[in-house]
């Protein structure tokens, strides 16, 4: 993280979490040297923070001789934020702490194929299973994060509509969530939400592309720490992008030869299907994990198209490249399960044609998160929300009014 080097004049409260969670400041000299606030100002916050059980002090600092000093971090135990990954056919839920961490998850056929009335009803119902299965106090929920696998308008949180979710156009997702649900709720497009939490994932991180492989193509940009989206929420269509090589197949885009029409798990599970591709015990390949097992036992016409798919990825990224120069392309999604050829693909077209400087110290490298990646990237989303400076001010000025939230667990573990 680069260090801030200016003091942050009147930094409030919020601030000084923010300093903390962003790692520029572990100790109480930390934040006094960053923010120029008297000893007695910075005790104040931290005061503050502590008490409302977002932040916590241990003994446990690096000693230069003497005493440790009192180390500052984010309190885990402050509440709970709630992660929902739909995909098309199958969805995630996990319950992770302050920090992240997935406490409890579990897999669901909940999916946006399933049409948005029963998912936006059925997810509340869900998340109360879930909380009361796994014993966790729903009171101490403090916010929500949802990824969908379409666009969605980050401002008033409605479905934008996309062939790969029919029925959802225009669905007010966050609204509809939120009059069941008594806290914030998030909600974006999956592949967003896996770039931010592979970023958050990776210590070494810098400006990153993810790649979502699988039925579709996609990628999400983490550009200076935040996702970007464009001008109209748009940014990241890698799939749409037609590549060289292809015979005029129409993409329902309106395009011919997109990238998602010539190098995705669909066309893969296609194309092995209409070769009669099989699996030694006979049966057919019919999804994007199918075509991943058959390419890592090493069926050749499954390794050759996916090491295809590759080079057509890599096609399209090495445009991308040139233009964003980011330190790391992430692959993920199913179809990045066939590691080796899909990333060998990549790497050879993307190495040779991108410029000189942008791949200098460009990685291109498999996801570290996995599955994962949805799950954690939808409680980042919520706690980059939620512990905002505002959000935090917001909240303590409450607390100070006397009506303590039923979210704060003030009890601090040992
Ligand atoms: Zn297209």
């Amino acid at each position: 993280m680069a260090r801030r080097a200016n003091p942050i004049p009147h930094s409030s409260a919020g601030e000084v979490l923010r300093l903390v969670r962003d790692g520029d400041a572990e100790t109480r000299a930390d934040v006094a040297r960053l923010t120029g606030l008297s000893r007695s100002a910075v005790a104040a916050r931290i005061d503050e923070l502590v008490d409302a059980g977002l932040l916590a002090e241990r003994a446990d600092g690096v000693s230069t001789g003497g005493r440790p000093p009192i180390r500052l971090e984010l309190n885990p135990q402050g509440g709970l934020v709630l992660a929902a990954s739909l995909g098309s056919s199958r969805g995630q839920l996990a319950v992770c702490d302050l920090t992240g961490r997935v406490l409890a998850s579990r897999e669901t056929r909940m999916a946006a194929q399933g049409g948005p009335d029963a998912v936006l009803t059925g997810l509340p119902d869900w998340i109360d299973t879930m909380l009361a299965e796994e014993g966790f106090d729903p009171a101490r929920v403090r916010g929500v994060g949802v990824a969908v696998p379409g666009p969605v308008e980050l401002d008033t949180g409605r479905a934008a509509g996309a062939p790969t979710l029919p029925g959802w156009d225009g669905v007010a997702i966050a609204p509809t969530l939120q009059r069941r649900l008594p806290v914030p709720v998030y909600v974006d497009n999956d592949v967003n939400v896996m770039a931010l939490g592979e970023y958050r994932a990776r210590a070494d991180a810098g400006d990153l592309v993810f790649v979502k492989a699988s039925t579709g193509i996609g990628a999400g940009i983490v550009a200076d720490g935040k996702v970007y989206r464009g001008a109209l929420g748009a940014a990241g269509e890698i799939g749409h992008i037609p590549v060289a090589g292809g015979t005029g197949v129409r993409c329902w885009c309106g395009n011919v030869d997109c990238l998602e029409v010539l190098a995705s798990g669909r066309h893969l599970i296609e194309t092995l299907a209409a070769h009669g591709a099989r699996f030694p015990d006979g049966r057919e390949v019919s999804s994007v994990r199918d075509v991943v097992a058959l390419a890592a036992a090493g069926q050749p016409e499954a390794v050759r198209l996916v090491r295809e798919s590759g080079r057509m990825l890599g096609e399209v990224l090495a445009s991308v490249v040139n233009v964003l120069n980011p330190a790391v392309v992430v692959l993920g999604g199913d179809l990045a399960d066939a590691g080796d050829p899909l990333l060998a693909g990549v790497r050879e077209v993307v190495y040779r044609r991108s410029t000189a400087v942008a791949t200098r110290e460009l990685r291109i490298v498999p996801s570290v998160l996995g599955e994962a990646a949805g799950l954690t990237g939808c409680a980042f989303m919520a706690l980059d929300q939620i512990l905002s400076p505002d959000s935090v001010d917001t909240t303590l000025a409450r607390l100070a009014g006397g009506r303590a939230l039923p979210s704060v667990n003030r009890a601090l573990p040992a």
